[in-house]
Formats: C-alpha cells, sequence, structure tokens
C-alpha cells in the first residue's frame, strides 16, 4: 500500500524561488572580475535566473542540452546554476585551471552548446573557440562597455540578452531525476569523466548541508565558499545557501589570504569553506598582520587532509570551529563531517583534535564500507584500514556517457579509490589514496597524464609520477624514471619536454633517475610500492 502523500518532484528552481519569498532581501555580495563589489539580493537573483532561462530559450537551448561556464564564484555564475538547471539544461562547470587541451576535450566530450565565461577567461575562449566545433556561442558574463576585444565569432554580451528578457517566466516541470549539472574530474585512467547530477541529488545534498552534524549552514549564517563553483558546485554551497536563505559572499578572482580576509571582515562571514592550501594563505596572512576572526565562527576544511597544526590554530588561536569534511566530485560531493558527538564535549584539548583530524562521521544518506582486496568488509575497529566504499541518494552510479564502464558493485557501492579505517563511533580517516592522481592545492594532476609525455621525451624508457606530501600544497608531484639503454637525459631536459605539454603547476616537483620500476604481476606499475619507498622523499 502507498502512502497518500502529494508526489513533488524536487527542483533546483524551487531553491531560488524559496530564497525569494522568504529571504528576498537577503544579500548576495561578488568581488567582480570587473573590479568593484556587487550587490543584489535573492530576490533580484530569482528575477535574473528566470531572464537567464528565457534568454536559454530564445538561443535555442532545450531539455538536456549542456552550458558550459568558465567561471569565478560570483551572482552571475549563481544565476546561470539556476537558469539553467531550472530551465531543464544542464549546467557544465569547466575547470579553467586545466590545461587547454583538457578544457577542449571536456567541452567537446560534453557537447557545451554555450560557453559562458568570466572576463579573466576571455583569452582562454579566443584560443579555444576554433577547437570548439559544437559550441553555438560564447557568452562574456559582463555588460557591453567591457565586452572584450577578442577575435572570436559567435560572441554574445551576457548583459544584453539579458536586457532584452523579462522575468515573466513559468519555470518547466519534469522528473527529478532529470540532469541538471555536470562535472568532470579527472580519473585514474588519464581522460577525465563527467559526474552527472540530477534534480533530486541536488535538493537531497542541500538538505544534508543544512543539517546540524552536516555543515549547520541557516538562515543566520553569512557564508563565503573560497571552494570554486567549479569544484564540485562549491561544494553544493550555492543551492543549500538559497534553501535555507544564508547571504553568500562571492570571493570571483582573488583567493589569496588578504583578499579572502577582508571580505570575511567587512561582509561579517559566519562560515567559509576551502581547501587547505586556501587557509594556509590565509592564517599566514592574518599571523603575519597580528589580525583576528570577528565574525567566522567555523570553516569547512576539505578536498585534502586538513592538518593538525592547521585546525589546532584556527581552535586554539582564533576561536574558529573546524569542520574536517570529506567527499569528492562523484559524491556531491559531501561524505562525511567531522563534527565532535555530544560526549567528546569534556575531552581535553588534545583529544578532541585527535578526533577532529579524522575526516568525520558520515552524514544520513551516505553509506560507508570499507573492504579488503577480496571485497570483504573489515571491522569498524579504528585499525583495519581498506578501500573505503559509498553508497547514497547523491552518489553517481555511473560516469557521463558510460566512461568507465560499470562502477558500482553488486551491492551497488561505488570505490572511492581512497583507503581508510572507520572507528567504532562511525568517525572516518583516511590513510592513502589508491587512486594514482595526486592532489595538489585542491586541484588533480593526472599521474598518467605526465607519464604519457615523459615517455615521449627522447632517452626516457619509463616513468611514474606519485604523490609525495606537501607542506602548502598537500601533495606534489614526485616522477621516478627509467632512462632508455645507453641514454644520459638529465632531469633539465624532460622537465623541458614536458613544459611543452602540461601545464606547468602540473610539473613533476623532482625526477629520480633509477635502474628499474615495480610492476604487478599483470604489468602494470606497482605505485603503492613507490608510494611507500619515497614516502618520506624530501621534495627540493
Ligand atoms: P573535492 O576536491 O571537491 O573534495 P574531488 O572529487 O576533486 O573533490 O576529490 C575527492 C578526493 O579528494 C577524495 O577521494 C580524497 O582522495 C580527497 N579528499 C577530499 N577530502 C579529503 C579530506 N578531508 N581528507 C583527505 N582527502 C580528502
Amino acid at each position: 500500500m502507498l502512502g497518500l502523500i502529494q508526489d513533488r518532484p524536487l527542483l533546483i528552481h524551487s531553491l531560488i524561488d524559496f530564497a525569494a519569498e522568504f529571504h528576498g532581501d537577503v544579500e548576495i555580495v561578488s568581488r567582480t572580475v570587473e573590479g568593484p563589489i556587487h550587490r543584489c539580493t535573492y530576490r533580484d537573483l530569482a528575477s535574473r535566473s528566470k531572464r537567464v532561462a528565457r534568454m536559454l530559450d530564445r538561443l535555442g537551448v532545450a531539455l538536456g542540452d549542456r552550458i558550459g561556464t568558465l567561471a569565478w564564484n560570483g551572482y552571475r555564475h549563481m544565476e546561470l546554476y539556476f537558469g539553467v538547471s531550472g530551465m531543464g539544461a544542464v549546467l557544465h562547470t569547466l575547470n579553467p585551471r586545466l590545461f587547454p587541451e583538457q578544457i577542449t576535450y571536456i567541452a567537446n566530450h560534453a557537447e557545451d552548446k554555450y560557453i559562458f565565461f568570466d572576463l579573466t577567461f576571455a583569452p582562454l575562449i579566443e584560443a579555444l573557440a576554433d577547437h570548439l566545433p559544437n559550441v553555438k556561442g560564447f557568452v562574456a558574463m559582463t555588460d557591453a562597455a567591457h565586452m572584450p576585444d577578442i577575435k572570436v565569432d559567435r560572441l554574445h554580451c551576457y548583459e544584453t540578452l539579458l536586457e532584452a528578457e523579462t522575468d515573466d517566466y513559468e519555470w518547466p516541470s519534469f522528473d527529478e531525476r532529470t540532469a541538471s549539472s555536470l562535472c568532470y574530474t579527472s580519473g585514474t585512467t588519464g581522460n577525465p569523466k563527467g559526474v552527472l547530477y540530477s534534480h533530486r541529488s541536488t535538493v537531497l545534498h542541500s538538505w544534508a548541508v543544512c543539517t546540524m552534524d552536516g555543515l549547520a549552514l541557516s538562515s543566520h549564517d553569512v557564508v563565503l565558499p573560497v571552494v570554486p563553483m567549479f569544484h564540485a558546485n562549491a561544494w553544493g554551497l550555492p543551492y543549500a545557501a538559497a534553501m535555507c536563505g544564508a547571504k553568500m559572499v562571492m570571493p570571483g578572482a582573488r583567493l589569496d589570504g588578504e583578499s579572502v580576509y577582508e571580505l570575511l571582515e567587512t561582509e561579517n562571514v559566519t562560515l567559509s569553506a576551502g581547501v587547505p592550501t586556501v587557509w594556509l594563505m590565509l592564517l599566514g596572512h592574518v599571523k603575519a598582520k597580528g589580525l583576528k576572526f570577528s565574525t567566522m565562527n567555523r570553516t569547512v576544511i576539505g578536498g585534502s587532509a586538513a592538518p593538525r597544526s592547521m585546525i589546532e590554530t584556527f581552535q586554539r588561536d582564533y576561536g574558529v570551529d573546524v569542520i574536517h569534511a570529506w567527499g569528492m566530485t562523484e559524491m556531491s560531493p559531501l561524505g562525511t563531517t567531522g563534527n565532535l558527538r555530544a560526549k567528546h564535549a569534556a575531552l581535553p584539548f588534545d583529544k578532541q583534535i585527535d578526533v577532529r583530524v579524522k575526516q568525520g562521521r558520515a552524514i544520513f544518506g551516505v553509506d560507508l564500507k570499507i573492504v579488503d582486496d577480496d571485497g570483504k568488509e573489515l571491522p569498524h575497529d579504528g585499525k583495519a584500514f581498506g578501500h573505503l566504499l559509498v553508497r547514497g541518494p547523491w552518489i553517481t552510479n555511473g560516469y557521463f556517457k558510460g566512461e568507465g564502464g560499470k562502477i558500482l558493485d553488486d551491492e551497488d557501492f561505488f570505490d572511492t579509490g581512497d583507503v581508510a579505517t572507520l572507528d567504532p563511533d562511525g568517525y572516518m580517516q583516511i590513510t592513502d589514496r589508491s587512486k594514482d592522481v595526486i592532489k595538489s592545492g585542491g586541484e588533480w594532476i593526472s599521474s598518467i597524464d605526465v607519464e604519457n609525455e615523459a615517455v615521449g621525451c627522447p632517452g626516457i624508457a619509463e616513468a611514474a609520477v606519485i604523490a609525495v606530501p606537501h607542506p602548502k600544497w598537500a601533495e606534489r608531484p614526485l616522477m621516478i624514471a627509467v632512462r632508455k639503454p645507453d641514454a644520459d637525459v638529465t632531469k633539465e631536459a624532460v622537465l623541458d619536454h614536458l613544459t611543452r605539454h602540461i601545464a606547468k603547476w602540473q610539473l613533476p616537483d623532482d625526477i629520480v633517475f633509477v635502474d628499474e620500476l615495480p610492476h604487478t604481476a599483470t604489468g602494470k606499475l606497482l605505485k603503492t610500492k613507490l608510494r611507500e619507498q619515497f614516502k618520506d622523499y624530501k621534495l627540493p
């Protein structure tokens, strides 16, 4: 027997409609690429999102079409979040930090129909436009006065397009499982793979963000996501903020300690979110200038492990609660949060930090398990470590266009590629990563891409690239290479070769030459062994 309850679809447009109606005067403050600080309200944003939807209609965008963005955190990007998904198209956030060839691959793979870009990326659009044959138009996210002088046909001005529209628009209704947004992640195979979110998964994830043991986001908060909107939807914060009417502060392109601090203070921010590298810069600035945080009472640190000293400094020196969070693009991205339990309140400071350094406990909706190499479940004793698998209504069940094939086990669990322990209280701790990607300052470096380019260098027979712990960037790449017989190729020559093929920040910090690399029985590089061997390696 079915319950007698209305079956209303969970759709993204309802988030911005709710914000406009019940938190209409709450502000969205953005540091614009053009320079000045821009202020608008949820009411304005809802109205402009509807104009975005009408504009897309007029441009011939249909249900399911992909709309790319190359943009920082700002109000126009947020309008696209609601306008694009709300009208039934798929918002595809491209990561501008990738190498241009990777961006081209991703935009073509996604078959983006239009690409919206911030002025910062005008030169990039000029360089890429000819390689993106499916794109019907490039829309500069600015007004007519600031249009970039680039040689791109099919170029439009965002504000000019919006001016032609009214906000007299009825959001369409459709199945809540309809695709809403798309975000590519660097996989172990080198080719980036698309994670396709749905309206339902996004709304459910927003609810989880707003729960007390999630990120406790509420209408009392002013939230500043340093984590970019092209990174797993800024950890879902733009949607969740609309759901609860939190004021948003968008930092735009300036993510250095001084600029972020200034916004935290002038806008009375209570909650911020970002990767450890960002907080290292912020804490460096605050310490050097003898400053403190007047309103920020908690900060979400994720993307890489939050170092113990960073958690201690925030908690002890600045009275800021650290919410250590773990997740991944494939998980929308939130999986666990490191909030203390009630029983931890009485613990001494050091013991509390012991809890906070762990990546936290599952939020409702996320099932976790750890298994050994044979898929057998391991005990939750805080000691046994194994592959971390996840399942839940905002976790992917397969990559876009079937890339990577079947990715779930027989019980629908997805292998995160992380290795972890689970303790009796359910706190998860990452101990290693079985996937080969390297995470530097929150951005992926595909070890396979770098290896493939390296073996194209004359004199190199084989190369392996692994992550080595790094105090600022969390991880940096180290290359271990084998020369061809009789070759005398140098480190400088290899780096020179790589510079022509990969982005500068993706270059290995060092190259070590060895006679032989370890392999598995099937001939694959045995990176676990290399990681073990070089775990204490001191990068120059
Ligand atoms: P995001 O950077 O948005 O969190 P990604 O999909 O780019 O998501 O990266 C996910 C991976 O980052 C995880 O599988 C894990 O390896 C690593 N990661 C994320 N959060 C943490 C954390 N708190 N501690 C350690 N590693 C983390």
